[in-house]
Parts: C-alpha cells; structure tokens; sequence
C-alpha cells in the first residue's frame, strides 16, 4: 500500500467514525475561539472550558477584556497553567486587536502569528474553525499518529504539516485535523501503543510486529 493509498483510507475510515467532528473548543466568535486556543496550551479542554464561561462574563470582547486588569485574568485562569504567561499574552494581544485591528480578530494568518501568544499552531486552528480557511493545525497528537501511520518521518512539526498538506486534499484538512485528535484520544494514546490492535493499523500494516516509535513535537 503506498502512502498515498494509505491516507486516502485513513481519511475514509476517519470520516467513517468521525462524520462531524465536533469543535472541542467552546467558544461564540472567533475571539473567543482564540483565547480558548490560547488557554488550551499544556491544558486540556475539557479545563478550559470549565475555566472560559467565568473569563466570558467578565470581557468576551478585545475592547473589554484590554480593560481587565492583568491580575484578574491570571487569577480566573489559574487552574490552566503557565497563567502569568497566558494572562499578560491575553491582555496585550486584546489590546493590539484594538488598537490595530479595530477590535476585531484578523482573518489572516501573518497578523494572527504576530500577537502575542499566538504560534502557528495556534493561528492555523483559528483560521480553520473561525474563519473556515484550510488549515492544517499539527499539535502533539496529530505528529504523533501521522508518525505511527507513516505519513511522515516526523523530523518536526513542521515537516508533519507540509506531509500531510501534500497527501490529504485541501478540502479535508479542517475536518482532518479534529478527526485524527479525537482518534488519538479514543484508540491511540501518547504513553504507548495499545499494542498494534487498531483498524487502521492492522490494515496498514499487516506485517507490522512492534509498536512503532515516534518523536516528540
Ligand atoms: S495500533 Fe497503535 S499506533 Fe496504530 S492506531 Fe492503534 S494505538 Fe495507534
């Protein structure tokens, strides 16, 4: 089976069991959708979404939330880590969307990576689910599967991006990139491989005998 064969069955199986895949994110607007993402480094979602409704009510809006004092956005954020860090990213980033977006998130890739914060992978999920451009956003867990699928070498990040642009068509890599995350949290978890005995291994790979190793983003 070559590569391409082999994704374009992932994508098949993926859409199988994953028809709609839900954005995990809870969010109203693309703002809100871009501090969620911001929350959600070295946090789960499932704890920013406990922690985003309190932030919401206080400022869902740059204009609001670049009037927060930085010490009450850390303190309702705590329970997600690095909240100093986040905190002050938040604050400066909304007020640079005031000051030079007219309050508004830009739908554009350049500016989204220049705030504060804000990393490629970061700006690509908000493009992808806010504004519905394709983006391929490659966090932990999809380099992760890609590696274990051998879409790619898994060199880096990057490479991973570039390897599963060139093999998925344009128009799935949105729904992609959530199906591959919720497949990994069902079947494919970081610690290990659960020992060769998912579908789409075993199809795969029929002669695969040991889990395959991968490389940390
Ligand atoms: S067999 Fe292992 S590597 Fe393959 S999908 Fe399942 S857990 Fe992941």
């Amino acid at each position: 089976m070559t590569k391409k064969e082999r994704a374009a069955y992932i994508a098949r199986r993926l859409k199988e069991l994953y028809p709609d895949p839900p954005i995990p994110l809870d969010h109203r607007d693309a703002f809100t959708l871009l501090i969620a993402v911001l929350l959600s480094a070295q946090c789960t979602d499932a704890r920013v979404n406990q922690v985003t409704p309190g932030l919401f009510e206080e400022a869902d809006n740059p204009a609001d939330m670049a009037e927060l004092p930085e010490e009450r956005i850390r303190e309702i954020i705590r329970s997600c880590g690095l909240s100093p860090q986040k905190a002050r990213a938040i604050k400066r980033l909304s007020q640079i969307l005031v000051e030079e977006h007219d309050g508004r998130v830009p739908a554009d890739m350049a500016a989204l990576e220049a705030l504060p914060g804000v990393g490629h992978k970061t700006a690509s999920v908000v493009m992808a689910q806010a504004f519905g451009e394709p983006a391929f956003p490659v966090d932990t867990h999809i380099h992760r599967l890609a590696q274990r699928w051998e879409l790619t070498n898994g060199k880096s990040v990057a490479q991973t991006e570039k390897d599963l642009k060139r093999l998925f068509p344009k128009k799935s890599w949105n729904d992609l990139h959530l199906q591959i995350i919720y497949y990994g949290r069902e079947f494919c978890p970081a610690r290990s491989c659960n020992g060769l005995t998912c579908e789409i291994c075993r199809y795969c790979f029929p002669n695969r005998k040991h889990p395959k190793k991968t490389r940390k983003a």
